[in-house]
């Protein structure tokens, strides 16, 4: 007989018990299941590895020398797509979902552990490893709340899966490639999806009352390339609120705090990531990381229309706006908000150059975040890529 692996003997944490990364966690599920063993060295909050886990996944870290890998991490090849028939509720055209289906339906994976809602509320993240391909449809669009994904990982194990996909944010994939090995699977797909700004779901109900006209019919909402966050509402409608007519002064604390501390906005651990902010408006951007990754895409080739990526458009001043404005919580009134939005999507950051100005704004306010609140944890969390782009601005004290 041989020994249960150690991690087994390991108790998982009782629901809403103190959490190991305590006020960061982020709720990724681990420390829900025995291999919260592995919580010091697996936690991407306490224990940030991301160029040894590149190096695990990909073969090699990311070359800092070299812009785009800079920015987006270790990759083969990004372009722009969209599904030639969109996934109707999808929370772009469905990409992710379409891509699940046919890795499950052809055989490549047994499962796919992906993020359905609960019965009474759409936006209570509800865990599951999919089977058929209805139950990865009713995973489509985005739980805009912390998930806890990585909570099925017993499952896996008694399941007996071999073959499986995960569909996930940059947190939970951390968590996952840290303690991959330890899950007896014979082949893992990662398919991630950029990600930033994630609330509880508390938060984000302070959110929708403090933004939405209607926040009891919101069905989805984005911050799109368009500078406006786009809310679609049960009745089919869409309303557009300008970024910089939010209310920052009551939105501060909204956003977790592990989402304030986070600088793998771009899943770097993913094997292919589809998110939206590199791509012109209406399309989404897709960023083949290893060969796993394109052995993914090449599955929906047939399914999706695609263009190469573009850039037009210089970030950088507005990104040096957005520190102080984000700092001293300036609200601006609505009126010259939308005039202030309609100017910058005309002349402003398109494309690459769009992903470049998010993801700028994010570490610089996230830098400032972490330094502030968590002085002690500084040097080893922040990777030296985040410090190389944040190091090009000049941030208050
Ligand atoms: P769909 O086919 O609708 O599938 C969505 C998939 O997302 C489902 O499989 C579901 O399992 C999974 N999912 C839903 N909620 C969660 C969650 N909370 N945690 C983990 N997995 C989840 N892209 C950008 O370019 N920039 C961003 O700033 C950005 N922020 C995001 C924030 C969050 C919280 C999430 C979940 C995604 C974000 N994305 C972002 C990705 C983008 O919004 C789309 O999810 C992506 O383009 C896929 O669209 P789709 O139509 O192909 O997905
Ligand atoms: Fe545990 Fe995940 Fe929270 Fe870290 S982020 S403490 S691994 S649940």
């Amino acid at each position: 007989m041989t020994a249960a692996p150690k991690h087994q003997k390991a108790k998982a944490l009782k629901p809403n018990s103190k959490r190991p990364a305590k006020e960061l966690c982020s709720e990724c599920g681990l420390c829900d299941t025995h291999y919260i063993h592995y919580v010091k060295t697996a936690c991407a909050f306490i224990n940030q590895q991301i160029p040894t886990l590149e190096t695990q996944t990909h073969g090699r870290s990311r070359d800092l020398d070299k812009e785009d890998d800079l920015y987006f991490g270790v990759h083969q090849q990004m372009m722009a797509a969209r599904k030639i028939e969109p996934i109707p509720g999808a929370q772009w055209t469905g990409i992710v979902s379409t891509i699940a289906i046919e890795m499950l339906e052809q055989g490549l994976v047994e499962g796919v552990v992906c993020v359905q809602n609960t019965p009474e509320d759409r936006f209570t993240p509800m865990p599951i490893i999919a089977r058929t391909r209805e139950e990865i449809l009713a995973a489509k669009v985005n739980k805009p709340t912390l998930s806890p994904n990585l909570s099925i990982l017993e499952q896996i194990a008694e399941s007996g899966l071999k073959k499986l996909l995960v569909i996930g944010v940059g947190c939970q994939i951390q968590a996952l490639r840290a303690v991959e090995k330890e899950l007896g699977l014979e082949q893992l797909y990662v398919l991630g999806t950029p990600c930033t700004d994630n609330v509880t779901r508390a938060g984000l109900q302070k959110f929708l009352e403090t933004t939405s006209r209607s926040p009891e019919t919101v069905v989805y909402y984005e911050f799109m390339q368009d500078f406006n966050v786009h809310f679609k509402h049960e009745d089919g409608s869409t309303e557009l609120v300008p970024f910089f007519g939010l209310n920052t002064k009551e939105l501060k604390d909204v956003f977790a705090p592990s989402c304030l501390s986070c600088f793998d906005y771009v899943n770097s651990l993913a094997d292919l990531v589809v998110g939206y902010m590199g791509a012109p408006y209406g399309w989404q951007w897709i960023v083949v990381r290893n060969d796993r990754g394109q052995q993914m895409l090449d599955l929906v080739n047939n399914a999706i229309e695609t263009q190469a990526v573009m850039s037009k458009g210089d970030r950088t001043a507005a990104v040096q706006q957005s520190i102080p404005a984000y700092d001293k919580a300036v609200t601006l009134p609505m009126w010259v908000a939308k005039i202030m939005g309609v100017i910058i999507d005309k002349i402003g950051p398109k494309g690459l150059e769009y992903a470049r100005f998010s993801i700028d704004s994010h570490f610089t306010r996230n830098y400032l975040f972490t330094k502030r609140n968590y002085p002690e944890k500084l040097e080893q969390h922040v990777p030296e890529f985040a410090k190389k782009i944040v190091d090009r601005y000049k941030l208050p004290e």
